[in-house]
């Protein structure tokens, strides 16, 4: 095995093992949820996932972001497929060992130059939209140094990625052109022939061709690997989560809200002496905090809105169309879906450092203001917008349900109406008796 060849299987092991590692502590945070079976109605979910994730169905409704994520996204996954064969040349140190293929290989090269074109030009015109442009979604209050600079990067490394995929090319082809031994003639170069061309690359010795093939070469398979460990730490992780985050989408009508079992429980046995109290919540374990009403921190919250969290491509779909944020008020779904995620990486860490959780005085409260959630009008334009069906009104209910039923904070204007509810049975402040009144008149 060359010197080179036993870099590569380094490098490449070093990337999985870490990547596998960011992977695992992400699955865990999102365990720290509340548990939910989420598995009925299966070949609806199937459905749903075809046409909202692979048919980014909900993306086109914004035609020219849609088709220019539909080139990015198609460009990202079938170009890798070429990174198969980039790692079986990097192991054994062959060249192209796809060539065999013939004329199906000289196709799919093909096939991959003219997307990493079309990929390299979307991208451009997403930075061009994002900070020259500056198309207001992205400029919202929640887009702080962070979330700017992550989209930034990520649109700049795809074209650096691009770019060096296609000068890769433009070289071998050359190669091959003038004959080199180890360039054997394969494949076919629609986009990068143009570009050699361009940069008059025939006119090059050869050893400087070799140069630059096996520099773009080794920067484009390395800048994958560091993009694939890049994910977690990026909004752009939604590339991996998008998908069962949509399979777990919530099938019943978008207001239908969810009861809290318990309380309906307590309630049945409260109206039929017959039906057992619910048992006692059990002790959590290694240090979690206990149950709450509503959710007053992440471990509150159903799993799947913390899946939700870490799936949010921070788009900004939904604050675009949400009735609040449009008449000033201080609330943004995005906003409250990008929070949760922070404050669940903030436990992740916590834990981390001393192997299991122990209080830090913080909780969702610490980021989402009593504002925010009551300026909410749950009309669930939010879920509707939403490309990757994330639910932000679930955890404005849930943060709500802590606030009137642990902290006895509901809104000022409820006040009343709870009382009547309490006193009428019914939300008019009118006794029972006098319900038919109106009946009379
Ligand atoms: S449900 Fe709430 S957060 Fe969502 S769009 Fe309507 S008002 Fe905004
Ligand atoms: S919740 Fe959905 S619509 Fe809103 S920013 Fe995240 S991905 Fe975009």
């Amino acid at each position: 095995m060359s010197i080179a060849s036993v870099v590569f299987v380094l490098a490449l092991a070093l990337a999985s093992w870490w990547f596998a590692r960011n992977v695992r502590r992400i699955r865990r945070n999102i365990l720290l949820g509340r548990q939910e079976q989420i598995n009925d109605r299966r070949s609806e979910r199937w459905a749903v996932m075809a046409r909202v994730a692979l048919g980014q169905s909900k993306m086109v409704v914004r035609p020219v972001a849609g088709i220019l994520h539909i080139l990015v996204y198609a460009g990202f996954v079938i170009i890798n497929i070429e990174v198969l064969e980039i790692i079986i040349d990097g192991i054994f140190g062959t060249h192209r060992v796809f060539s065999f293929l013939g004329g199906f290989y000289n196709f799919l090269i093909g096939a991959f130059e003219v997307l990493a074109l079309l990929t390299w030009l979307a991208c451009a015109i997403f930075l061009v939209r994002r900070f020259i442009l500056r198309i207001p979604r992205f400029w919202n209050r929640e887009m702080t140094v962070w979330p700017r600079t992550d989209a930034g990067l990520i649109l700049t490394f795809e074209i650096l990625l691009m770019s060096a995929f296609l000068l890769m090319n433009a070289a071998d082809h050359t190669l091959q052109g003038m004959g080199e031994g180890h360039y054997i003639k394969a494949g076919a170069f629609p986009v990068s022939a143009y570009l050699a061309e361009l940069l008059h690359l025939s006119t090059l010795a050869p050893s400087t061709l070799i140069a630059i093939e096996r520099v773009s070469w080794w920067f484009h398979i390395i800048g994958i690997l560091g993009f694939l460990n890049y994910l977690p730490y990026s909004k752009h992780f939604h590339i991996l989560l998008a998908f069962p985050n949509v399979w777990y989408s919530k099938l019943a009508p978008k207001t239908q809200m969810n009861n809290m079992p318990r309380v309906t429980a307590e309630v049945k046995s409260m109206l039929d002496p017959s039906v057992p109290p619910p048992a006692p919540p059990a002790e959590p374990a290694n240090g979690l905090p206990a149950e709450h009403f509503g959710a007053k921190d992440v471990f509150d919250l159903s799993w799947k809105s913390l899946m939700d969290a870490y799936t949010c491509t921070e788009c900004g779909r939904c604050t675009s169309v949400c009735p609040a944020n449009l008449t000033g008020k201080l609330l943004s779904p995005r906003k409250v879906v990008m929070d949760t995620r922070d404050r669940l990486e903030e436990v992740g860490h916590v834990i981390d450092a001393k192997g299991k959780w122990e209080d830090d005085g913080k909780d969702l409260f610490s980021r989402i203001s009593e504002e925010e959630l009551w300026a909410c009008t749950t009309c669930n334009a939010c879920t509707q917008a939403c490309p990757v069906n994330i639910d932000p009104v679930r955890i404005i209910l849930d943060m709500r349900r802590y606030l009137v039923m642990e902290q006895s904070k509901p809104r000022p204007s409820l006040n009343a109406m709870f009382t009547t509810i309490e006193n009428n049975g019914a939300a008019w402040a009118f006794g029972p008796d006098q319900r038919m009144k109106w009946s009379e008149e």
